[in-house]
């Protein structure tokens, strides 16, 4: 039996989503990016389904705790769904190598620029990242992306000087210009995607 494989916007969070006022850990502290609720709907109507990759290194860093870190997802995922924005799932690595906190205390294959969470919510969700659109702040969402095999790559910068990223496609000031520029995703090819192998060794 056949499969079908659906395009995705998938969106680094910090910096993205909200704005990056360092180790956000609640909703008290979690403004939402101008812009960000066109963006998703638009994505939405165009046909992709939309998915959250984030590094979460304050947890081991001791900021808050991974219950907390999912309380205020839970808490964002009611916003986008009430904003008719419904997110198709949540992908967070919480490790950080030299790490105080017991446990969080190394290197992860999820841990971008690593792969392995874009990888891995692509197998969960059926994900056909040839049709699928990368959006982050940091040359390592861009990185981890291309490593992933994801088609299209959007770094986001306020300011107006852009470093060099060269994994990146299309550099954006704000999520307005990507909103402008999203067409529907193509429909036709639903065949599974051939996924490109992970450029980074397995930790
Ligand atoms: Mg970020």
């Amino acid at each position: 039996m056949n499969r079908s494989y659906v395009p995705a916007l998938l969106l680094d969070r910090d910096g993205v989503i909200n704005y990056d006022h360092g180790y956000v850990g609640t909703p008290e502290r979690f403004q939402f990016c101008d812009g960000l609720f066109d963006l998703v709907n638009r994505a939405i109507d165009c046909g992709y389904r939309i998915v959250v990759i984030t590094n979460q290194s304050g947890i081991a860093r001791g900021y808050y705790s991974e219950a907390e870190f999912y309380r205020l997802s839970a808490w964002m995922a009611q916003v986008f769904a009430d904003r008719g924005a419904a997110l198709s799932g949540v992908f967070h690595c919480p490790y950080l190598p030299g790490a105080q906190m017991p446990g969080y205390d190394r290197d992860s294959f999820w841990r971008k620029p690593n792969p392995g969470m874009i990888l891995e919510a692509a197998r969960s969700l059926d994900l056909d990242l040839t049709r699928s659109i990368f959006l982050g702040d940091q040359a390592s969402d861009m990185t981890a992306a291309a490593a992933a095999g994801v088609a299209k790559r959007v770094l986001i910068r306020p300011e107006a000087s852009f470093c060099a990223v060269t994994e990146a496609d299309l550099l954006i000031r704000r999520l307005s210009e990507l909103t402008d520029c999203l067409r529907p995703a193509s429909s036709q090819d639903t065949r599974a995607p051939m996924r490109a192998k992970p450029r980074v060794p397995r930790v």
